[in-house]
């Protein structure tokens, strides 16, 4: 029951053009998985990261579909306070995570908006530029 209504609602919100793809377990999962066997971080840092990027990734919907940005005040280059200041935080815990050498964030919310680039090369992007944080 729930699987099916969670469904529909994501069909719903596809419809819309809004919110994309619902972020699965799996790929939660994978992000774990891959920060585990590429950089030493905790499994309280992941989800951090992936709380955050959710964040990243509502804001971004916001500003991409010109709708109520729920946070104030926006800078003239049409970011806001609230972003910026995630963006801070994320790089904060990245900087204590061993293996993780920065973060690297995109305000296109079709895409990952948050990435990290690990010490080892690994990618999973189609961009090769780093660890997609699922959000
Ligand atoms: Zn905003």
């Amino acid at each position: 029951m729930v699987a099916i209504r969670y469904r529909v609602r994501a069909e719903e919100l596809r419809a819309q053009g809004g919110a994309l793809m619902p972020v699965t377990t799996k790929a939660k999962m994978e992000f774990v998985y891959a920060m585990a066997r590429h950089s030493k971080a905790t499994l309280h840092d992941c989800q951090r990261l992936m709380r955050y990027a959710a964040t990243l990734q509502r804001i971004a919907e916001a500003h991409c579909n010109d709708s109520k940005c729920p946070y104030g005040p926006h800078l003239p280059d049409g970011g806001c306070m609230k972003q910026e200041s995630i963006q801070w935080k994320v790089g904060e815990i990245c900087e204590r995570i061993d293996g993780v050498l920065d973060a690297i964030f995109s305000n296109d919310p079709r895409g990952a908006v948050v990435k990290l680039k690990v010490a080892d090369g690994y990618t999973n992007d189609m961009g090769r530029e780093g660890i997609c944080v699922p959000a």
